[in-house]
């Protein structure tokens, strides 16, 4: 296929399901050979082989994002195959609620582990090759509206995400004189497979969240992949930066349900 990323291998973990399988098939659609990730093979197989029913080019390769090891094998698998590393996604992520007085601290660190430290591995693996290639590329780290905001009960990915704002500035800096971007994206409410399943489960409804961002409505996985698109672009002079792509909640200062 041809198209904006024709060329480029692009790495994108936790992409069997929700925004990161959106990334994928939009970058395949987009003329890049996709790495597909997720801890099961089974799963990332079957995302690789749809990808490719439409005419794309993909492998699944199964890896945890916080396993240096296996994520350095997935780099070098990636580089057998189709020869270079281009663009990286780090999207896999978790969340757990509780409130912050009772909040189980192996869980508190479960989440900081695979959300920020996971998120450093895979920029560490993939900033060593492409360093090593010589030719520059764009790292995309997954944040989140909540990155930049408190919400109760979410502190463990708050502030992972905070984490994750600061840690792409910083390699943005680090990294520039080897000409790779490193940018971040923070969705805000995005309607995936999940999100019926959690409704209420924070303590607000998906009525709540419609009415307390200023386009009304969830954002789509498609839109996200769309900002993923401009922001692995390595044409556009962006690097260390933090797209907020929330239908406006950041920028709104009224409360919730004061509309
Ligand atoms: P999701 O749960 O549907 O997808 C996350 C994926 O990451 C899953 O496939 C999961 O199996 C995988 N994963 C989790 N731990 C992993 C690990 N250790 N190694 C490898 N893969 C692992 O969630 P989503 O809504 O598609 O979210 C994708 C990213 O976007 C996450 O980083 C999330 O924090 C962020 N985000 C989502 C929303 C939203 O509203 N959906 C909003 C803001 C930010």
């Amino acid at each position: 296929m041809t198209g904006r990323l024709s060329g480029d291998t692009a790495v994108v973990t936790g992409s069997s399901q929700g925004i990161g399988k959106g990334i994928a098939e939009r970058f395949a659609a987009e003329g890049a050979n996709v790495v597909v990730n997720s801890r099961s093979a089974e799963r990332a197989e079957e995302v690789a082989e749809s990808i490719e029913a439409d005419g794309g080019t993909a492998i699944g390769v199964a890896a945890d994002v916080t396993d240096e090891d296996a994520m350095a094998a997935l780099v070098e698998t990636t580089v057998e195959e189709f020869g270079s590393l281009d663009v990286f996604v780090n999207n896999a992520g978790v969340t757990t609620l509780g409130p912050a007085e009772e909040f189980d601290v192996d869980e508190w660190r479960e989440v900081v582990n695979v959300d920020l430290v996971g998120t450093f591995v895979g920029c560490k693996v993939a900033g060593n090759q492409m360093i090593e290639q010589g030719d520059g590329g764009a790292i995309l780290n997954m944040s989140s509206l909540m990155g930049g905001r408190g919400l109760q009960l979410r502190s463990p990915y708050c502030a992972s995400k905070a984490g994750v704002n600061n840690l792409t500035q910083t390699l943005a800096v680090e990294w520039a004189e080897h000409d790779v971007h490193v940018n971040a994206l923070a969705p805000g409410f995005i309607w995936t497979e999940i999100t019926e399943q959690t409704q209420g489960s924070a303590g607000y409804t998906n009525d709540d969240i419609r009415d307390r961002t200023p386009l009304g409505r969830f954002g789509s996985v498609e839109e996200m992949a769309e900002c993923a698109l401009f922001l692995v672009g390595r044409n556009n002079f962006v690097t260390g930066e933090v797209l907020y792509a929330d239908g406006g909640w950041q920028a709104y200062g009224w409360g919730a349900g004061d509309q």
